[in-house]
């Protein structure tokens, strides 16, 4: 399993400590993300009694800018993404027959197939997406009724959060997700590329 910032995530560890179920849960550690992020993923294993393992890039961010120049997220985020997210978690993956993940049909255009249980082929595992169907109400009225923690960027105007530099303020009317790579067209980090399908589903 792997939470994410979002709250979707949290419905999820939520669902996993409640139930005691013994599922790996995991988050990509970038070495970029939010002091608030931090103290979520901290607030979520204290309250659940549980752990949530950090999966790291190979190099951390001062390697990473010997390697490639400084703040590569600033001239190439398809490459520092492919760096720090995806290549972590097709390491991690690798060893894995399944894994969960958080996303919602209508959170993209590039999610609005995704299934609750797919085949996922370029990480080759099965993927499970509880959540694909549910609204973004139907998130935040789960996170109301049982008082899930939730990262405290959203009450400030932050309705998507990955890490600190590539993530901005949404304004009213904005698509959540428009504070993501702002100053780019990329919408994706190439986590969740779209996939095979494995059961028919209506
Ligand atoms: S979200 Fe930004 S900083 Fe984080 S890995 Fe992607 S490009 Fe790099």
């Amino acid at each position: 399993m792997k939470p994410s910032a979002r709250p979707e995530g949290c419905v999820i560890v939520d669902a996993i400590g409640r139930g005691g179920l013994a599922i790996d849960i995991f988050t990509l550690d970038t070495g970029l993300l939010f002091p608030e992020t931090i103290e979520l993923w901290e607030t979520l294993e204290r309250r659940y009694g549980l752990t949530i393992r950090a999966v790291k890039p190979a190099q951390n961010v001062a390697e990473q800018a010997a390697r490639y120049g400084r703040a590569l997220w600033e001239r190439l985020p398809d490459r520092c993404c492919e760096l720090r997210k995806v290549e972590p978690l097709r390491r991690e993956l690798s060893r894995l027959d399944a894994w969960i993940s958080s996303i919602r049909r209508e959170q993209t255009t590039d999610r609005a197939s995704a299934r609750t249980v797919e085949r996922d082929t370029p990480f080759g595992l099965v993927k499970v997406n509880p959540l694909v169907h549910w609204t973004s109400e139907a998130v935040w009225e789960r996170i109301r009724e049982r008082g899930i923690p939730v990262n405290a960027l959203h009450a400030r105007g932050y309705p998507s959060i990955g890490c600190e530099p590539c993530t901005t303020r949404v304004a009213a009317g904005e698509n959540p997700r428009a504070g993501r790579w702002r100053t780019f067209e990329k919408t994706e980090c190439g986590l969740h590329a779209r996939i095979a399908v494995v059961p028919k589903e209506t």
